[in-house]
């Protein structure tokens, strides 16, 4: 089964947008669209939208998409959080080419920007404490109250400006705001701030600097700097549309991109803010950004999730203007569906059962060709070794089984994947009563599975010989919260709604020979057990560690009815 979904893009408002825009000829027939993550965490899938969706567009029409790391918070932000965007936008399929840009690169060019806005009386100076500022603010319902400063001379505004560029002023002793509208039914518009003093180290600028500029005042001139055509961000910025245009009209700029809001991805079972997924990092919820439950790029690729998947997917959502919520297993389809084409089959025992099959000889080892892909013949076999002892699934065997149990079960015969049929004969416990092993019997007229006597065996099931098998650790994951919407309830601490059960470690496993050969970034299906890979962290030649993609089927919705 193949699908075209990478090559049939379904058209979307943005698209409208720009179509229009081509065929009046606005911005010389020119698209160039960017990707302006702030450095102050992984990306997550909501940001694969988004990048998705920006570098598709620029591919699509021939422009270019530019990656901008919106550095002007140097309180929050990191180099090592820089290099794993690059890490995970290369990794989506994504190339910036020669368009990498910092917005602390444009620093200089920001201020001059505002002493311009100071110049034209636009800016100015003011001095009310945070408290004031918000007192001053108003409401929705009520106008805001002018600043004691607003009217406060254009040269003595540049003068103020310039010392605290210079570091005469503490921090936040006062900041610099737009002269905009303090009865502006957009609070937005009510005399913005646009630099602030903050003293703090900045990854790139070093102590250069002690004022930053704020992000919308940062963002709109670096978009214009750069000659971007449409600026795509999520909703939240729609009610900053009118501040972004002011800016860019009050500046008289001459390049003026156009903003498009759409709306932003959140997932079922996960929580999607940064600052949230760093609680979870910081308060060892997780083990770290790229742990394999995070909704983090790098935790879906530590996963096995492919990018092909991932870029599926965010075709599959969509464009649109209303926020929702995407259902987690949409994803997950999205993942299957990648993997059954592209993983080949191996046999793997995550919970070990010991099997003698005791007219088999001792001494004996026998191979057979398993099928590394039913779908895909090409892929060709591998030799798969069968000796008398051998373990199956804890699970494949049931004692006093109902009659629809088509495993292993007292009396009961059962073919064991591309081998024999084989019969159960007794169960051997331990003195807990547990069963330890199971006595076996073959039929050597079986081989390859079938009966020459034409008699029908129902289950099939999946098995490792004993001396052969390589072990391995086996991690299992689950939802990392137990409610659709973990972030929906502000009284709720979101962390307390954490699955207990999200991180299951098996570390007994036993898996056929072949996969001691797996390497990080290899795909394989478990025949029954579902998509495993090796972890790309933890995984060491000698202990190998393997994590499960995903399951063969949706089961969640399955217990989710229960
Ligand atoms: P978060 O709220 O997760 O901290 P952010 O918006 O602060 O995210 P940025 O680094 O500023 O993160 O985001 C970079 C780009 O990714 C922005 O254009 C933003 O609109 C987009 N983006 C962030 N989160 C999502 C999301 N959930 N869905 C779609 N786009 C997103
Ligand atoms: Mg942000």
């Amino acid at each position: 089964m193949t699908t075209d979904s990478e090559s049939t893009t379904p058209s979307n408002f943005i698209r409208n947008i720009i179509d229009e825009d081509l065929k009046t000829g606005k911005n010389n027939g020119q698209v160039v669209t960017r990707f302006p993550p702030e450095p102050n965490g992984f990306l997550h899938i909501g940001h694969a939208k988004s990048i998705c969706l920006n570098f598709g567009l620029a591919a699509d029409y021939e422009g270019r998409c530019h990656l901008r790391f919106d550095d002007t918070n140097p309180s929050k932000e990191e180099v090592a959080y820089v290099d794993s965007i690059m890490t995970d936008v290369r990794w989506l399929g994504f190339d910036w080419g020669a368009n990498l840009y910092y917005t602390s690169d444009y620093f200089e060019k920001i201020y001059d920007a505002a002493v311009s806005l100071i110049k034209l009386g636009k800016a100015y100076v003011c001095d009310l404490t945070p408290e004031e500022m918000r007192e001053y603010r108003g409401t929705l319902t009520e106008p805001g109250r002018e600043s004691p400063q607003r009217n406060r001379p254009v040269e003595e505004n540049l003068d103020i400006f310039q010392r605290m560029r210079d570091g005469e002023f503490a921090d936040g002793a006062c900041v610099l705001r737009a002269k905009i509208d303090m009865t502006s039914g957009n609070i937005n518009m009510r005399d913005p701030i646009i630099y602030r003093v903050l003293r703090a180290t900045h990854h790139r600028t070093g102590d250069k600097w002690c004022i930053y500029p704020m992000y919308d005042f940062a963002h709109s001139l670096s978009d214009a700097m750069e000659s971007i055509t449409h600026s795509i961000c999520t909703l939240e910025f729609e009610d900053h549309r009118p501040l972004y245009d002011w800016i860019l009209e009050t500046l008289a700029t001459s390049c003026h991109p156009q903003q498009i809001e759409f709306a932003r991805l959140n997932l079922t079972y996960t929580v999607m803010s940064k600052r949230k997924l760093l609680q979870l990092v910081n308060d060892g919820h997780v083990s770290s950004w790229d742990d394999p439950r995070m909704p983090t790029i790098s935790g879906f690729r530590r996963r096995g999730y492919t990018a092909k998947a991932i870029r599926t997917f965010c075709e599959r959502i969509g464009v649109a203007k209303r926020d929702s919520m995407v259902d987690t297993a949409l994803l997950e389809f999205s993942i299957r569906e990648d993997l059954n084409e592209l993983a080949p089959r191996a046999l793997g025992v995550l919970r070990p059962l010991k099997v003698v099959i005791e007219n088999y000889p001792e001494d004996q080892t026998e191979e057979f060709d398993a099928l590394n892909h039913p779908g895909n013949p090409e892929i060709g076999t591998r030799k798969v070794p069968f000796a008398r002892e051998l373990y199956i699934e804890r699970d494949d065997y049931m004692e006093d089984a109902p009659k629809k149990f088509f495993r292993m079960s007292e009396g009961r015969e059962v073919r064991f994947r591309f081998a024999y049929l084989i019969t159960c004969r007794e169960a051997i416990k331990d003195a807990n009563g547990e069963v330890v092993e199971l006595r076996c019997t073959y039929d050597p007229e079986t081989r390859g599975g079938s009966a020459p006597d034409g008699r029908k065996v129902k289950g099939t099931i999946h098995w490792v010989s004993a001396s052969h098998a390589v072990d391995a650790e086996v991690r299992l994951y689950d939802r990392l919260f137990t409610v659709e919407n973990p972030a929906g309830d502000k009284e709720q601490d979101f962390k307390e709604l954490i699955n207990p059960q999200s991180l299951t470690v098996l570390s007994n496993c036993k898996l056929e020979p072949s996969l001691a050969q797996a390497q990080v970034g290899d795909n394989y299906q478990f025949e029954r057990m579902g998509y495993f890979c090796l972890d790309n962290v933890d995984s060491r030649p000698e202990q190998l560690v393997f994590n499960r993609t995903v399951t063969l089927r949706d089961t969640w919705a399955k217990m989710k009815g229960k």
